[in-house]
Formats: structure tokens, C-alpha cells, sequence
């Protein structure tokens, strides 16, 4: 491991140029929609917006994510010669320190160094992650403003369902930057078959579309299934138990296994709100009461859920561009650290 490595993942050793000006893009880039946040170099949000994810080539994925951010900072008034660095979730496997994205279906992404062509297009350094690894970066410095913790696992549940690690401010990416996929664990050997090939993932029981097909009513949401609930549908509860029930299991399995201090609960699927966070506590307080191991592992303070207003996706990627500019020599991005070397000293 080299010094640069060693310094790659860590938030909590931002230098010196903090107090001088220039903006950091954080981008969250989805299968459909691409969120932008602009922030200075103290965290102060400067301008944010969405704008549609253009998949129909490479070339024009970069062109549009370019276009998604002058336009947010046009909007303020501000340009992109501005910027000192972009950090980016992706949704899939993902190389930060070369910024290949190995495969993102939903981009339609095979093997394409997205990093390179987004750092020439914006002409500074540009950090990629996978998008819930990403998130979790966002969840520690969440977490960090309410009630700071040196282990932390980030669970999200979505259209997938994954999870992130951070270690004093350092991500635990794993050998291939897939630490966290806990999606595809089997929780239930007998169970549905999974769009990864295995029976009874995580997946199947928990993520919205699996939310949405088990109950009883066909092409129906997981937001459905949650507001029949609440209606008094027991099919739909009954539907919610079961979800509730795999994260909590999942909650378990991270705290057992990384003997992490919280878990941060995020992802589309958690903006149900109560009606899913109760039975999720539920099934731990149940866990506790079989057992002193579970009791003193899962404490009633272990689990919280991110607010939605966290925007975890969104800062864990400013999080990113931080360490871009941190640390340019950490990653990959051929034409770039000479010139941000330059506008460092500026
Ligand atoms: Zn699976």
C-alpha cells in the first residue's frame, strides 16, 4: 500500500485549502435521472438540481451530465472554470482509481474509463464510486453532525439493495470494490429466484420491486404495498413484515460482522417512512429479547434512518470530489493533476 492509497478513502484529513475559493460537484448518477450538487470548499451548498440521464451512448452520457452542471451553475451564476473537482456515484462496478466503469446496465456502461472522459470534458479531477459506497460517505458525514461514530455501515434499500462501510472516514471497498453487496446473500434458500441467478437473496425479500410482486395486487409499487398498509391491508402488511424482517436480519448481519457502531438506513425504498422503520425495529427489538448476544449487539440506538433531506447520495459524491482534489495523485486521471497542481497554489 502506498502513502497515496493509504490517504484515498479518509474525509477527515481535508488540508489547507479549505478556507480559499472554488466549487466541488457532486453527482449522483442514476439509470434515469442525474442529481447535481455544487458545494464550496466549507460544505456550503451553492446549487443543486436534476436533470434526465442521457444513456443512448458514452459520449453522450458525459455530454450530458456536462450539460447538467453548467446549467445548475449558470443558473447561480457561475461557471465550470470554477470547479477544482467532481466525485460521482455510479450504479455498478466501479475502478476509482482508474474510472473504468466495469459494467452499469442501467447506463449502458461496458468497460468505459467514464472517469477520464468525465475529467477531460470538465477539465479537473473526477472521482468515481459505486453509487451506494458513495452514499455511505454521505451517511458518515450525516451521521458525523448528529452523533459522531468510527465504524458505520450504510444499508440501502431500493430497486437493489446494498451496503457501504466506512472506517474513521475510510471506505472499505473489498478486493473488487464490492464489500457491501449484501443484496445477494441468501436469506431464504427456498425462496424466489433473483435476477442474479441464486434463490432467496436478500434482494427478493426486501427491495421494492420484491415489495411491489408479493403482494397479492400484480403491477402494483412497493409505495402501493406501503399506503394499502397503512389503509389496514393485511396482505400488504403481512408483504411489509416480511421486508422488515430481511433488513433487520441484514442489520444483523452487518453489526456481526463488522461490529460497526450504527447503521444508517437510506435508499428509496426507506422514504416510506414509519410504516416500514417500525417493523424493521420491531424484528430487532424481537431479536433482543432472545438473546443477551443480540440484546447488547443491536441496541435500540444502532439502527437510524438517514432523513431524505441527508441527501446522502449527493454529499457522499461532493465527499468524493474532496478526495479528488485531496488527492489527485491517488487516482488515475491522465492531464489533470498538472493543472489542478496549479490551481491548488493559485
Ligand atoms: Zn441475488
Amino acid at each position: 500500500m502506498t502513502a497515496t492509497d493509504q490517504h484515498a478513502n479518509t474525509i477527515e484529513t481535508l488540508s489547507e485549502w479549505k478556507s480559499s475559493p472554488g466549487l466541488f460537484v457532486g453527482l449522483d448518477i442514476g439509470g434515469t435521472k442525474t442529481a447535481v450538487l455544487v458545494s464550496d470548499r466549507s460544505m456550503n451548498v451553492l446549487g443543486w438540481g436534476t436533470a434526465a440521464t442521457v444513456t443512448s451512448s458514452p459520449q453522450a452520457l458525459v455530454e450530458g451530465i456536462y450539460r447538467a452542471v453548467e446549467d445548475v451553475l449558470a443558473a447561480r451564476g457561475l461557471a465550470t472554470d470554477d470547479l477544482l473537482a467532481v466525485g460521482a456515484g455510479v450504479p455498478g462496478m466501479v475502478d476509482p482509481q482508474t474510472g473504468i466503469v466495469q459494467l452499469a446496465v442501467n447506463l449502458n456502461l461496458h468497460t468505459f474509463p467514464l472517469g477520464s472522459a468525465l475529467s477531460e470534458r470538465f477539465d479537473v479531477p473526477v472521482v468515481l464510486e459505486n453509487d451506494v459506497r458513495a452514499a455511505s460517505l454521505g451517511a458518515y458525514r450525516w451521521l458525523k453532525n448528529i452523533s459522531p461514530q468510527r465504524f458505520m455501515a450504510y444499508l440501502s434499500i431500493g430497486t437493489g439493495i446494498s451496503a457501504g462501510l466506512v472506517a474513521d472516514g475510510r471506505l472499505y471497498r473489498g478486493a473488487h470494490g464490492m464489500a457491501g453487496e449484501i443484496g445477494h446473500v441468501i436469506f431464504d434458500p427456498d425462496g424466489d429466484r433473483c435476477a442474479c441467478g441464486l434463490s432467496g437473496c436478500l434482494e427478493t425479500i426486501s427491495a421494492g420491486p420484491s415489495i411491489a410482486r408479493q403482494w397479492a395486487h400484480n403491477g402494483g409499487t412497493a409505495e402501493e404495498v406501503f399506503a394499502a398498509a397503512k389503509q389496514g391491508d393485511l396482505a400488504a402488511q403481512l408483504v411489509i413484515q416480511q421486508a422488515a424482517q430481511g433488513v433487520a436480519r441484514a442489520v444483523q448481519l452487518l453489526v456481526m460482522a463488522y461490529d460497526v457502531d450504527r447503521v444508517v438506513l437510506g435508499g428509496g425504498v426507506m422514504n416510506a417512512g414509519d410504516v416500514f422503520l417500525e417493523p424493521i425495529y420491531a424484528a430487532l427489538a424481537e431479536m433482543r429479547a432472545q438473546s443477551p448476544l443480540a440484546e447488547r449487539m443491536l441496541a435500540a440506538d444502532k439502527v437510524v434512518a438517514a432523513p431524505k433531506e441527508a441527501d446522502v447520495a449527493r454529499w457522499g459524491a461532493v465527499m468524493l470530489a474532496f478526495l479528488a482534489f485531496d488527492n489527485p495523485g491517488a487516482f488515475s486521471l491522465a492531464g489533470t493533476r498538472s493543472q489542478i497542481g496549479l490551481k491548488k497554489n493559485a
